[in-house]
C-alpha cells in the first residue's frame, strides 16, 4: 500500500499517515459561513483537501473515506446581511430572509466548487441541524468545569485546559497580547471564548437551559465533527487562518468533552491566497470571487490547474501570467485527449507519489509535463483525470474551452455550427458541391469534423485559423 506523508500542523513534522481505521478513514474541513459567494480564496481549501480526498480514496477504497465539510448558516454575518436587506425595504421577516440567504448561497457555493472540479465531501451537515448537539456539548462542558453561564452567555474557560495554544505553539499571553479579543465584563479571562450566546426576538434563536439563543461558531465544528466522526478520527483541514483561534478552541471543547477521544490526529493547513502579489481585499479593488471568473468564461479546470501549480503550505499569487501559461499549456495538452474519453482514468504511479509525498501538487504538475513530453498520452489523460483537472467530456469541447478567450469560444462555437447546418441544408437539396466545399474550408481552417453514427462532433488542431473560419461565411 502505498505510504501517504503528510505535514501534521499539531507536531510541525511531516509524519507517515496512519489512520485509525483503514475501512473507514475520517476527515473533517471546516467550511464556508453561507452569507455571500465565495470568493478565490475561500477556493483554496477546497481544491487542497479535495486533492487529498481523491488520494485517500485512491490508497484505501472509494467507500472507505469519510469527508466531512460543514455549512455555518447561523452566524451574526449572515444575520446582518439579513438585517442590511430588510432596512433597504425588504418586507420579509428577518428568519425568511436568512433562510433564503443561506439557502441561495449554497446553492451558489455547490456550483461555483463543482466548476473548479472539486468531489462533494460525503456529509455536508448544516449547523443548524445540529442544535441539539451543540447545546448537549455546551451543558456537558459546564458540568465537566471547563465552562460557566454568565449574562445569558456560557463561555469555555481556557485556565480548565492546560494543553491550550498547544496548536499554534502559543502561550495565552502571547495570545492575549496578539489577538483581537473580545474584552466583555462578564469574561473571567478575556481569552474565555463564547459557547453559547442569547438572542434578542429578531435573531434566530433556540430553547436551551440559558434561555434562548444560539451556539458559537467554534462549538458548531467540535459538535458536528464529534456527531458525524466520533471522538476521535484522522484529519482536521482548513485554512491557516484558522488555526488560531478557531482550531485552538475546536481542541479545547473537544478534548474537554471527551477526554476518551484524541480529536484529530493530523492537522492539515493551506496558506492564503493573494492577487498580483498583493492581499486580496475589497478595499485594494482586486476582489473578485470564483463566480466572476466562471463569468469571464475562464474555465473552472483551469482555475484549478492554477491552484495546483502552488503547494498547499506555501503562499499563492494568482496572476495573470500563470492563468495564461496555463491556458497555453492546457490547449497544447487537450488536443491529444480525444482518444482517452472512454477511459476510467487511472493514475501513474509517478502522480500517486509525488501526492502522497504531502501532497506536492507542483510536482505533480511537473509529472504531467514529462507524460508529455516524452509521448505518454495515455497517462497524461489518467492523471489530468486524476487531478480533476479534465473530467473525460468529449474532446472538441475540451480544445475550444482552453483555446480560447470567453467572447471567442462563443463567436467560433457559433461559426462552426453554423456552417455543419449549411452542410446539412446543401446535402439534403443535392447540393453536394457547396457540401464539399465548405467542409474543405473547415478543414483548411484546422476545424476536424469526425462524424459518428449518432452526431459529428469536431475539435481544433493546433493549426486552427479562425480566420480562414470566417472567410468561409
Ligand atoms: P470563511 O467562510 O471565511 O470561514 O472561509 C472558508 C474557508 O476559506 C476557510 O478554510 C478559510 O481558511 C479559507 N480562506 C479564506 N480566505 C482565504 C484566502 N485568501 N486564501 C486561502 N484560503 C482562504
Ligand atoms: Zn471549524
Amino acid at each position: 500500500m502505498t505510504t501517504i506523508r503528510l505535514h501534521n500542523t499539531k507536531t510541525r513534522k511531516k509524519e507517515v499517515f496512519e489512520p485509525l481505521d483503514p475501512a473507514n478513514v475520517r476527515m473533517y474541513v471546516c467550511g464556508p459561513t453561507v452569507y455571500d459567494r465565495a470568493h478565490l480564496g475561500n477556493a483554496r481549501p477546497v481544491i487542497v483537501f479535495d486533492v487529498l480526498f481523491r488520494l485517500l480514496r485512491h490508497v484505501y477504497g472509494e467507500g472507505a473515506v469519510t469527508y466531512v465539510r460543514n455549512f455555518t448558516d447561523v452566524d451574526d454575518k449572515i444575520n446582518d446581511a439579513a438585517l442590511a436587506r430588510q432596512k433597504a425595504g425588504d418586507p420579509r421577516s428577518l428568519e425568511a430572509l436568512i433562510h433564503e440567504r443561506t439557502e441561495e448561497t449554497i446553492g451558489w457555493y455547490h456550483a461555483d466548487m463543482d466548476a473548479v472540479g472539486a468531489l462533494r465531501p460525503t456529509m455536508e451537515p448544516r449547523a443548524t441541524d445540529w442544535i441539539g448537539a451543540m447545546v448537549a456539548m455546551t451543558a456537558d462542558l459546564i458540568t465537566k468545569g471547563h465552562a460557566y453561564e454568565a449574562e445569558g452567555h456560557v463561555l469555555f474557560s481556557v485556565e480548565s485546559f492546560a494543553a491550550y495554544g498547544a496548536l499554534s505553539g502559543r502561550s495565552v499571553e502571547d495570545m492575549i497580547a496578539g489577538a483581537r479579543v473580545e474584552v466583555a465584563p462578564y469574561k473571567r479571562n478575556p481569552m474565555d471564548f463564547v459557547l453559547w450566546k442569547p438572542s434578542d426576538a429578531e435573531t434566530p434563536g433556540w430553547d436551551s437551559p440559558w434561555g434562548r439563543g444560539r451556539p458559537g461558531w467554534h462549538i458548531e465544528c467540535s459538535a458536528m465533527a464529534q456527531e458525524l466522526l466520533g471522538a476521535s478520527f484522522d484529519i482536521h483541514g482548513g485554512g491557516i487562518d484558522l488555526q488560531f483561534p478557531h482550531h485552538e478552541n475546536e481542541i479545547a471543547q473537544s478534548a474537554c468533552a471527551h477526554p476518551e477521544g484524541s480529536f484529530a490526529r493530523y492537522w492539515l493547513h493551506n496558506e492564503m491566497l493573494q492577487v498580483e502579489g498583493k492581499k486580496m481585499s475589497k478595499s485594494l479593488g482586486n476582489f473578485f470571487t470564483v463566480r466572476d471568473l466562471l463569468e469571464r468564461q475562464v474555465p473552472g479546470f483551469l482555475i484549478r490547474m492554477v491552484f495546483l501549480m502552488t503547494h498547499y503550505s506555501k503562499p499563492m499569487d494568482w496572476t495573470e501570467a500563470k492563468f495564461r501559461q496555463v491556458q497555453n499549456e492546457l490547449h497544447k495538452w487537450s488536443y491529444l485527449l480525444a482518444d482517452f474519453t472512454e477511459e476510467g482514468g487511472a493514475p501513474s504511479d509517478a502522480l500517486i507519489e509525488v501526492l502522497a509525498d504531502d501532497l506536492n501538487t507542483p510536482e505533480a504538475i511537473t509529472v504531467l509535463r514529462s507524460h508529455y513530453a516524452n509521448g505518454r498520452y495515455h497517462q497524461l489523460a489518467g492523471d489530468l483525470r486524476f487531478l480533476g483537472i479534465w473530467n473525460g467530456e468529449s474532446p472538441n469541447q475540451v480544445s475550444l474551452l482552453y483555446a480560447h478567450d470567453s467572447f471567442q469560444r462563443r463567436e467560433i462555437t457559433d461559426l462552426i455550427d453554423g456552417l455543419l447546418r449549411r452542410i446539412d441544408i446543401a446535402r439534403n437539396v443535392k447540393d453536394y458541391a457547396e457540401a464539399d466545399r465548405i467542409r474543405a474550408g473547415l478543414t483548411a481552417a484546422g476545424v476536424v469534423v469526425k462524424t459518428t453514427k449518432s452526431q459529428t462532433v469536431y475539435e481544433l488542431a493546433p493549426s486552427f485559423d479562425l480566420k480562414k473560419l470566417e472567410a468561409l461565411e
